[in-house]
């Protein structure tokens, strides 16, 4: 057997072993997932806040507006999430968030012409 495992393993050492390798590699995968995340989130951030001060510089909007419309955003999508969608396949009524049909499985088609976000 050619390969990079330690020698002298029994079987199940060996799957011990190459269940850890994947664990490890796993993880691994997941901080650079997280390294990458945390890099578009800061990008995001700082695209956010410099579009902010233009809108406050240019159409003299203020913070309270902001928060203000951060609210109603909010409210919103509370009243999005608790929506209901039919399902074209069984007429079953599914939580909006869902995808799928929780009872048929089938592809659930959302209305976007309220809100693209949703
Ligand atoms: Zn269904």
């Amino acid at each position: 057997m050619n390969n990079n495992y330690p020698k002298g393993l029994t079987t199940k050492d060996l799957e011990s072993y190459k269940q850890s390798r994947t664990a490890s590699l796993d993880a691994g995968n997941n901080s650079s997932r997280l390294n990458i995340l945390e890099s578009q989130f800061d990008q995001l951030s700082l695209i956010n806040e410099a579009l902010w001060e233009i809108m406050k510089k240019d159409k003299g909007w203020t913070d309270k507006d902001l928060l203000k419309k951060v609210q109603e955003v909010v409210n919103l999508r509370v009243v999005r999430a608790q929506s209901k969608l039919s399902c074209n396949k069984c007429g079953m009524s599914n939580p909006s968030i869902k995808s799928s049909c929780i009872y048929c499985g089938n592809t659930l088609v959302k209305n976007t012409q309220n809100s693209p976000f949703s």
